[in-house]
């Protein structure tokens, strides 16, 4: 792998972070009214000291924190994903062992500070929004897709912040986020993957006030901890009947002690990140929250925000794969000169860019939607104490809520699965150098094949946002109102134009399919128009922020894009209307 800072290194990782993401919003969206720093000035208390007191102070400390994990990522981390994916795991008796070099790399950054991303200042957290979560993702995903879940998986524990009781965060959070603990989330059983609301594992309140759970789960990541830092599994059980659905279901926190890991799986890819059977025998959990809310609300709640991650875990195993491409295409000359000069190759080059750029966009505003509201609804929740009635009045609150519903699962499927699109194109730059195990991309390849299967399939991401699509573009929709401000706040150009004119007939063919089946059929299609249109229409936001040669390269870029996208679209147009017109010939 490019040995050098991830960060510092990747030209649009920097455009977008100095030029393209507004940190006043973000910044004052998330310090609601830099209420830490003011805490820290009465009370003293240490574990808010680096809290930040204004919106440069807070960019500061955001850039020294990516210097740092691009720096440990991109010189420490990438330079032994090699070797951590050839050794692998190993298993004996319920314990794992893991390479030696994913030991170094773990501690180092553990010993930096920099994992606990998600978890707030008073849990001895970094305090972070969620737009540099993704950001960290990012760079560290690009180093190696693997380590990237040991090095994020305690983050899962944010879901604890905001449902567990105040008494249960101030057990755990703070060890957590020291790295005495390690985190997992234990959804999937052998029989239920995308079927969630059927899971089977029990839990049973004994007359001692304890929950004991029975049952096993399947694909558990870190569900064996790691090393010394035993794991704590969040686990969705069932303590309604096994008929009750999806509010019969809870969620408790296990621990790792009191589980058995009966045997972890041997992957196509991911080989030093232990995905585990775990055996739950009358295994005791602590309750998190109430009772019936624990896929509806929890673990629906976990599951937005590791859908994010894994976005921008694709953003970053892309990324790698470009970067290695690119320089192998400028040092491999055949017929004289250097492969990145043929045609044929500098095309499939610049398209990996302008997916990766479009990703980032997409991401991007995904993560920015969850900041505008969910600190803001937190904090008047918990901090003002207002009935819940109330918060969910408030109109701006609402409709970034919405709009966040909608970008998580649009963003998670396009990256992933233009992460697949980008990688192989890497292998092909590659010839058959590629095909071996020689060079890093035949490992980026096979990373990044579970990033539209984990946290939910592509296929289910889908399910996940038609519905906020079609209800969106409605006369009233939120979407349409986000589409209406964005494009009344740019000079759009043509082609930007006929794409949203696109998702309208798409949307208006979708609702006229009159048979079920065809319409989940085609929910894809309509999905797909939608965020190739959003990514096109953030490209040419961007544009408004860039000067000289930054915004030369931006247009040629979005230019592309859109052309990508008119081809495709064109497409999926013709499978909606055939489908409309098959419906109305049916009625008529
Ligand atoms: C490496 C790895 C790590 C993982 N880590 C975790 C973890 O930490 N915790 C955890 O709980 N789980 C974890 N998982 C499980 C993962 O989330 C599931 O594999 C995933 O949700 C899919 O479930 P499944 O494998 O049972 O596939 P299935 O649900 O059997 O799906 C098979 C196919 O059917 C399609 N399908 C199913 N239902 C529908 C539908 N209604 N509409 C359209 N298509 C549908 C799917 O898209 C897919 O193509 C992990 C898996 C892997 C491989």
């Amino acid at each position: 792998m490019i040995r050098s800072n991830y960060f510092q290194d990747n030209p649009d990782l920097q455009l977008t972070y100095n030029s393209l993401i507004d940190w006043k919003e973000i910044i004052e969206a998330y310090e609601q009214g830099f209420g830490d720093a003011k805490k820290y000035k009465e009370t003293g208390e240490e574990a808010l000291a680096m809290a930040p007191n204004t919106v440069e102070e807070a960019k500061d400390y955001y850039t020294s924190v990516l210097d740092s994990l691009g720096e440990l990522m991109g010189t420490m981390v990438s330079q032994k994903s090699q070797e951590m994916d050839h050794e692998g795991l190993k298993y004996k008796d319920g314990k794992v062992t893991f390479p030696k070099a994913q030991d170094e790399c773990y501690e180092a950054l553990r010993d930096a500070g920099l994992m606990p991303m998600a978890i707030s200042r008073k849990y001895h957290g970094l305090g972070l929004p969620v737009l540099l979560q993704a950001l960290g993702c990012d760079i560290a995903a690009r180093a190696d897709a693997a380590f990237c879940l040991a090095f994020g998986n305690i983050n899962i524990v944010e879901i604890m912040e905001r449902f567990a009781s105040q008494e249960m965060c101030d057990k755990w959070l703070p060890d957590i986020a020291d790295g005495k603990y390690s985190a997992a989330m234990a959804l999937t059983e052998p029989n239920y993957g995308s079927d969630l609301p059927s899971v089977q594992t029990k839990a049973v309140q004994g007359d001692d006030g304890v929950w004991r759970l029975t049952g096993t789960k399947r694909f558990i990541t870190h569900a064996c901890g790691y090393k010394d830092a035993p794991s704590v599994i969040l686990t969705l059980a069932r303590t309604g009947s096994p008929t009750s659905g999806a509010r019969g279901l809870s969620f408790f926190l296990v621990q790792g002690k009191d589980v058995h890991v009966a045997n972890i799986e041997h992957k196509m890819g991911l080989h030093c990140s232990p995905t585990c059977e775990v055996v739950f025998e009358d295994s005791p959990g602590e309750l998190i929250g109430k009772t019936g809310y624990g896929l509806v609300k929890y673990s629906m709640g976990m599951m937005n925000a590791a859908r994010l991650a894994i976005a921008a875990q694709s953003l970053g195993i892309a990324n790698g794969a470009y970067f290695e491409a690119k320089k192998y295409a400028s040092e491999r000359i055949q017929f004289g000169k250097p492969i990145e000069e043929i045609p044929a190759v500098r095309k499939m080059l610049d398209k990996m860019e302008r997916e990766i750029v479009a990703s980032r966009a997409l991401v991007i505003e995904a993560a920015r939607s969850i900041d505008l509201y969910h600190w803001k609804k937190e904090h008047l929740l918990k901090e003002e104490g207002r009935p819940e009635k109330e918060v969910n009045k408030d109109e701006t609150l609402r409709f970034w809520e919405k709009m966040a519903d909608l970008l998580t699962p649009l963003s998670k499927y396009y990256a992933s699965e233009g992460c697949i699109d980008v990688a192989d194109d890497a292998i092909q730059i590659h010839g058959g150098a590629g095909y071996t195990e020689e060079y890093d991309v035949a490992r980026i390849y096979r990373d990044s094949r579970i990033t539209t299967i984990y946290e939910g399939t592509t296929q289910l991401q889908t399910v996940a946002a038609i519905g906020g699509v079609v209800a969106g573009m409605s006369p009233t929709g939120i979407l349409r109102q986000y589409i209406e401000r964005e494009m009344g706040a740019i000079n759009p150009g043509q082609d930007l134009k006929s794409l949203q004119e696109s998702l309208e007939q798409c949307v208006r063919d979708y609702k006229s399919i009159t048979s079920g089946q065809k319409k989940d059929e085609l929910a894809f299609e309509v999905v797909e128009t939608c965020a190739r249109f959003l990514c096109g229409l953030l490209l040419e936001k961007s544009m408004q922020k860039l000067t000289g040669e930054d915004l030369e390269k931006r247009q040629k870029l979005t230019e592309q894009y859109h052309l990508d996208s008119l081809a495709i679209v064109e497409g999926n147009k013709m499978k909606l209307s055939r489908a409309a017109a098959g419906a109305a010939v049916a009625v008529g």
